[in-house]
C-alpha cells in the first residue's frame, strides 16, 4: 500500500488545495483556495486545529462555502466546532453548506446548532441539499457535484446500504480539481477524475473486505492515472 503523507499540498495558478489529512474512521480535513476564497471539503475532526495553523482568524471567519462528500463522521466530525468558532469569532457574511440529499448527520448538527444558540448566530447558515448533478458556481468557482456509490453496514452488520454520497468537480479559470470522497469504483467518478488537472482519489479498501465502501488501490490507480496528475487518500494506517 501507498503510504499518504500528510498534508498534502498542491497548486496552480492560484488555484489550491491542501489536504491536511485523509484516515479512514478517524478523520479527514481539506482546504481549497481559489485566489481569496476559501472552502472547506470534508471537514472532520481537527479542522478547525488545522486551519487554525495555516490561516488568520479573519481568513477562517472569510471561508464562504463547506462541501459535504457523505455523513459519516470521518468526513463531518468538525462541522460542529466549525460552526461555534465562526459565531463566538463573529463571523458576519453567510456560510453555505453543500450536502448530498438525505444526509441527515449535516441536517441534523445544523438543526442543533441553531436550536442551542437560536438567536445569538451572527452569521446566516444557508444548507444548499443537492440533489441532482447539476453544476453551479461559488466564488468564480465552477462546481460540479456528481453521485458516487458508499456504502456501510446496514443494522444487523451483515449487509451494506447504500449512503447518499457525492463527489465533487471544481473549476477555477480552466484548472480542474476532482475529489470523488468515499467510493467503490464506479463510472461517474471515472468520467470526472478523466483529463482533470488533479484528482484525489480514495483507495481505502482493507483487508476486511467489505463490498461497495472503498476502492483497492489499483483500482484507484486506474482511474488516477486519467488526471494529469493525482493522490491516492483514505488509505488504511
Ligand atoms: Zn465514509
Amino acid at each position: 500500500m501507498i503510504k499518504s503523507e500528510y498534508p498534502i499540498i498542491w497548486e496552480k495558478e492560484n488555484f489550491s488545495i491542501k489536504i491536511f489529512c485523509s484516515i479512514p474512521a478517524i478523520a479527514t480535513g481539506i482546504l481549497l483556495q481559489a485566489s481569496n476564497t476559501y472552502f472547506v471539503i470534508d471537514p472532520g475532526d481537527g479542522i478547525l486545529r488545522d486551519l487554525n495553523k495555516d490561516l488568520e482568524q479573519d481568513e477562517i471567519l472569510s471561508i464562504t462555502d463547506i462541501f459535504i462528500t457523505h455523513g459519516h463522521h470521518d468526513h463531518v466530525g468538525g462541522v460542529w466546532s466549525l460552526l461555534t468558532y465562526m459565531r463566538i469569532m463573529k463571523k458576519s457574511t453567510p456560510l453555505q453548506i453543500h450536502y448530498p440529499e438525505g444526509c441527515i448527520e449535516i441536517e441534523s448538527i445544523y438543526n442543533a446548532f441553531k436550536t442551542v444558540y437560536s438567536k445569538t448566530i451572527p452569521y446566516k447558515i444557508i444548507l444548499n441539499k443537492l440533489m441532482d448533478d447539476k453544476s453551479f458556481t461559488r466564488q468564480k468557482v465552477k462546481i460540479d457535484p456528481f453521485p458516487v456509490k458508499h456504502s456501510e453496514l446496514a443494522p444487523g452488520g451483515k449487509n451494506t446500504q447504500l449512503v447518499p454520497a457525492l463527489g465533487y468537480r471544481f473549476t477555477h479559470k480552466g484548472i480542474k480539481i476532482c475529489y470523488g470522497g468515499d467510493t467503490a469504483y464506479c463510472e461517474e467518478l471515472v468520467k470526472m477524475a478523466k483529463g482533470a488537472d488533479l484528482a484525489i482519489i480514495e483507495a481505502g479498501d482493507d483487508d476486511d473486505h467489505i463490498p461497495g465502501m472503498h476502492m483497492t488501490e489499483a483500482e484507484a490507480i486506474t482511474i488516477g492515472e486519467t488526471a494529469k496528475e493525482y493522490f491516492l487518500v483514505h488509505v488504511p494506517e
